[in-house]
């Protein structure tokens, strides 16, 4: 059994997560305007793993009984002054992700909910790559200031990313 506080901290995250989507999509269609193809296809792809995310509470919301409620999404932003900017934005988001999962996990060992532990490590791992990712690639864009055949080079690199869900959930 779910505690009334806890499945509104799941609510809230599945909701949290669809915006994460959001904020993907402003930085995916950012680097469009840019002519960065590569970058945008990333970010596509990032904003696809959101909703894949945000399903996942979804259907575990439904599975312990509960009923998800959607929230209104708060404006992400549109405008950056460079690539490098886009990305320090996205780690920052991820960290605050990381923290509303930390936050869910201290909730759950606190009602002692074994299920729901079990299935937030999932998200645990994930966040540890989430923010690597974001911080590779801003120490790559770091390294490529001003070098504007390495950034075409690494938005060629962008343009393979793919998004499969994984089989074993
Ligand atoms: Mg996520």
């Amino acid at each position: 059994m779910v505690s009334e506080k806890l499945m509104k901290a799941l609510n809230d995250q599945l909701n949290y997560e669809f915006e994460s989507a959001h904020y993907y999509l402003a930085m995916a269609a950012y680097c469009a305007d840019q002519d960065l193809d590569g970058f945008e296809n990333f970010f596509l792809v990032q904003a696809e793993e959101e909703r894949f995310h945000a399903m996942k509470f979804f259907n575990f919301i439904k599975e312990m009984d509960g009923r998800v409620s959607m929230q209104q999404m708060r404006e992400p932003k549109n405008d950056f002054n460079s690539l490098k900017e886009v990305f320090e934005t996205a780690l920052s988001h991820e960290e605050s992700v990381t923290k509303r999962i930390y936050n869910l996990m201290d909730i759950a060992k606190e009602e002692r909910q074994h299920a729901t532990i079990s299935w937030l490590n999932w998200f645990v791992d994930e966040q540890v790559e989430e923010e690597s990712t974001m911080k590779g690639i801003i120490k790559k864009l770091e390294r490529l200031e001003g070098n504007s055949h390495g950034i075409f080079m690494l938005d060629k690199e962008m343009a393979q990313r793919t998004f499969t869900p994984p089989t074993n959930e």
